[in-house]
């Protein structure tokens, strides 16, 4: 579908034009029209399907109107992280630059001076305030900032704000806001946790979803649970009985990725190794040879784990938990294509433990955990909903940016 047969106005079409934005994603084309209608909104989509523009748009729809107050912080979004807080904002930046709406990216750091910058946008009213959890606390609890006149309210990646531990942090700011508000929440998964904090926060809300894409049933699908230095001498046991062919091995940094090359180089096994520090005819040159069969195992970062065309991959090890759903489901997805069948074992250290349980929870089934060889010692228990990512609180790390973008109708904020 195209944007203009959306009910949004001119100014918004303007700046989707000048953005080379033309066809509305599947997620943009359901989310679009219900929040322009006023309707609270549930989106149930992940980082790529153009989640962001699914929600900004609209709402920049109804600010550019010119119809808000203009001295008055007018929508608040709220981010678990100030990577996805930047990314927000790098879009909002893109459509502030066409419409007369600005805004301010407020997120943890220990910079006094980006401190004070946020603290003016947030005091002048930026339109709209993209913030993280524990920073917009830290400058709520100052006094200054003036929510009672938000109309729009957003959470997004929701299950990942409470996986951090930011349940307390939201329900403590829509304290601030006023009971007259349009909520919409985004979210990738929707576990009980994340429909009762709907329950709370949005009123009749209209749920939008998005088919996600699920590995292929045929992809047998394994697990350690282990301790971080058990890892090889798994990677050992697996390969000792027979000569491993078609491995496919990810790490989630280079780092891991060399290390774990050069471990499996003195057990005199054939391997390879793939990551950003390679050129680009290295990297065509390695995956030359993996493909031909001339390197029997290949150790990549996710820069693999996306299009490349091999059908005929055994085996799939996760050394380390994807960091999201969709890495995982990408990394295995290179195994059992086309008819063949293909194994995926993921390696889960104590830390790990929360992060797999989350993609269990997007599998919607739970992962089979094999007992670990004999000789490698005790493994520990699998008990994810104790583990806890580390919270991002008041102050946490970061730097933080204040923008006063794009004009509006009258004023200079
Ligand atoms: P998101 O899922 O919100 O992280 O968006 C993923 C990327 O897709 C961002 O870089 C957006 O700028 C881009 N994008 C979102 N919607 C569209 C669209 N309708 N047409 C082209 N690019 C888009």
């Amino acid at each position: 579908m195209d944007f203009y047969e959306l009910p949004l106005n001119d100014n918004v079409l303007d700046a989707l034009d000048a953005m080379r934005f033309e066809k509305c994603t599947p997620i943009q084309e359901k989310a679009i029209p219900v929040i322009l209608e006023g309707r609270d909104l549930i989106g149930v989509a992940q980082t790529g399907t153009g989640k962001t523009a699914a929600y900004l748009l609209p709402i920049l729809n109804e600010l550019s109107k010119g119809t808000y107050p203009e001295d008055a912080i007018n929508c608040v979004v709220m981010a678990p992280t100030r990577e996805l807080a930047l990314q927000i904002d790098q879009q909002m930046e893109g459509f502030g630059y066409f419409l007369p709406v600005s805004s301010v990216a407020v997120y943890g750091g220990n910079d006094g001076i980006l401190f004070e910058q946020q603290k003016k946008g947030l005091t002048l009213g930026a339109d709209v305030v993209i913030a993280t959890p524990g920073r917009l606390i830290a400058h709520l609890s100052l006094g200054y900032v003036d929510l009672s006149r938000v109309s729009f309210f957003v959470l997004d990646e929701a299950d990942r704000m409470l996986d951090m531990g930011f349940y307390d942090d939201i329900m403590q700011i829509v304290k601030y806001l006023p009971k007259e508000r349009q909520t919409v929440m985004f979210s990738a998964t929707m576990p009980d946790k994340i429909q009762q904090l709907a329950k709370n926060i949005l009123h009749d809300p209209v749920e939008v979803k998005l088919a996600v894409s699920k590995p292929a049933e045929k992809i047998l699908q394994a697990a350690y649970v282990c301790y971080e230095n058990q890892k090889l001498g798994i990677i050992r046991s697996l390969f000792a009985d027979q000569v491993p062919q078609r491995v496919l091995i990810f790490a989630s940094s280079k780092l891991k990725v060399k290390e774990v090359a050069k471990a499996l180089r003195q057990l005199k096994l054939n391997v390879d190794e793939m990551h950003s520090d390679l050129e680009q005819a290295q990297r065509e040159e390695v995956m030359y040879k993996f493909k031909a069969g001339k390197v029997n195992v290949l150790v990549a970062t996710d820069i693999v784990s996306r299009g490349i065309d091999i059908d005929d991959i055994r085996l799939v090890i996760n050394y380390d938990v994807p960091h999201d759903n969709e890495d995982y489901v990408h990394r295995i997805g290179r195994t059992a294509r086309a008819d063949n069948d293909g194994v995926a074992i993921t390696f889960i250290n104590e830390k790990e433990q929360s992060r797999f349980k989350s993609i269990e929870n997007f599998l919607g089934k739970t992962i089979y955990k094999i007992p670990l060889p004999e000789g490698l010692g005790e493994m520990p228990a699998y008990a994810p909903q104790r583990e806890h990512a580390p919270h991002h609180h008041h102050g946490g790390h970061g730097g933080g940016t204040q923008k006063a973008r794009g004009r509006k109708p009258s004023g200079n904020k």
